[in-house]
């Protein structure tokens, strides 16, 4: 085996510029360059420091006996995958997102998982919940009338290292933020803007009403409950951390609010007007939505609320 050499010219390396998804798919298209990206992130990993990972490690990881075929291909990396720092490198953002999703199931080893028993009870009939990880969803249901009270896509990466207590902390953690950034305007799949709307006309089973999320960049959809978007806004955390329930820690399926719609009230549809009404420790917070989903008012009703 030669002695490898860095070509060193830096230069060539431009700022990580916008790449399409084909020319993207073009770059990586690749064996070597695929094997490259996976040592870095194997070197980054087993490093105990923040240091750019040297040349000649990342070399030794991959199984080519060319240098200058390894440098041809650790070239086409540059622009966009990686970055050269003094002697060593670095990943820039995209090359790190694709080892991220390319790699995400194969250090984890696990397929399929469950049932796992859930925190908390059914909104409906009170029997135990179970959670399910299959073909890389997780979903929680009624053991006793079989109701589904969440089914979203939960990357294999998230069981890692996990116990069912953590990773479904960890579950409720990565559903929370999705609908939050996208009730925010921001895809959780590719940061594109998201429209907002609230469907009176939703084809989920038993709901009279939904919020809709679409991406305009990449047709992500998003439908969910009215309930499961306000868990990060001010007016629903501060009435309840007031009554002693934080939002950010209670699995959020624990809310009936957040996985059915039996709290919610179609007051119109034209112009749509929705009211949520959330019970705490006896006293009921409501807030009342528009078309787009935009808070229109609440207010706090004390000493009202039946049995949560
Ligand atoms: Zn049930
Ligand atoms: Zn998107």
């Amino acid at each position: 085996m030669s002695t490898p050499v860095d070509d060193g010219s830096e230069e060539a390396a431009a700022e990580a510029a916008d790449l399409s998804p084909a020319e993207a798919f073009a770059l990586l298209g690749n064996e070597t360059r695929i094997e490259i990206l996976r040592a870095l992130q194997t070197a980054v990993a087993e490093r105990p420091d923040d240091e750019p990972v040297p040349f000649s490690d990342i070399y030794d990881r991959v199984d080519v006996d060319d240098s200058a075929h390894f440098n041809y291909h650790l070239k086409q990396l540059r622009d966009h995958f990686v970055r050269k720092e003094g002697d060593g490198y670095r990943f820039r953002t995209p090359g790190w997102k694709v080892v991220r999703s390319v790699f995400a199931g194969t250090f984890t080893g696990l397929s399929d998982a469950g049932p796992f028993e859930a925190p908390g009870t059914c909104y409906h009939c009170d029997g135990p919940l179970a959670a399910r990880y299959v073909e890389e969803r997780l979903s929680i249901e009624c053991e006793d009338c079989g109701r589904s009270h969440v089914d979203y896509p939960f990357p294999p990466g998230g069981l890692d290292d996990r116990t069912p207590d953590e990773f479904l902390d960890a579950f409720h953690h990565h559903v929370r933020h999705h609908y939050c950034l996208a009730a925010d305007g921001v895809c959780p799949e590719c940061m594109g803007r998201v429209e907002t709307t609230v469907d009176p006309d939703t084809e989920v089973p038993d709901w009279d009403v939904a919020v809709v999320h679409t991406c305009r960049r990449c047709d992500n959809r998003l439908t969910s409950t009215l309930g499961l978007n306000l868990l990060d806004t001010t007016p629903v955390l501060t009435f309840h951390a007031d009554r002693g329930v934080d939002l950010t820690t209670r699995p959020f399926w624990r809310n009936d609010w957040c996985v059915s719609d039996r709290r919610t009230t179609l007051l119109s549809t034209e112009p749509v007007r929705a009211r949520l009404a959330l019970p705490c420790d006896g006293d009921v917070l409501r807030v009342t939505v528009d078309e787009t989903f935009s808070v229109l008012e609440t207010s706090v009703d004390e000493g009202v609320a039946g049995p949560e």
